[in-house]
């Protein structure tokens, strides 16, 4: 998808964010190798560690769709502030996971300005499967 439009689309997806008690709304669209979209935003709770961000709400949805690890391109994110973020460290713990380390991250301002990173900048060191062993 154009860059353009991916921007757009995000502005349109953020809308659905709940984020009625933190007030810090976040759109993401997960690319799969394949092409397909799936899109994320964060869902807050009273209790917040229930709640999820946008960038798990979209990869899990996408794995209980049937993808798996190798699977996914890159994530486009916005948040309604004219900072570019990066993910949580909890995100980044799922995205590691998940991932392979050439994973973009583009992640936008309210502005349209972004930033790409990579996940292999983002999670150096990583706990992992390895971890385990
Ligand atoms: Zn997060």
């Amino acid at each position: 998808m154009e860059e353009n439009k991916i921007f757009q689309r995000l502005k349109e997806l953020i809308q659905n964010s709940s984020s009625k008690y933190y007030h810090y709304p976040v759109a993401a669209i997960l690319e799969c190798s394949d092409g397909k979209l799936y899109p994320g935003v964060n869902i807050e709770t009273s209790s917040p560690q229930a709640g999820i961000c946008a960038e798990r709400c979209a990869i899990f949805s996408a794995i209980a769709d049937g993808y798996q690890k190798k699977d996914f391109k890159r994530i486009f994110l916005l948040n309604q502030t004219e900072n570019i973020i990066t993910p949580c460290f909890i995100c980044r713990q799922a995205l590691s996971d998940y991932c392979d380390l050439d994973f973009e991250i583009i992640s936008y301002n309210t502005l349209g300005e972004s930033k790409t990173y990579y996940l292999k900048d983002l999670c150096q060191d990583a706990f992992g499967e390895d971890s385990l062993k």
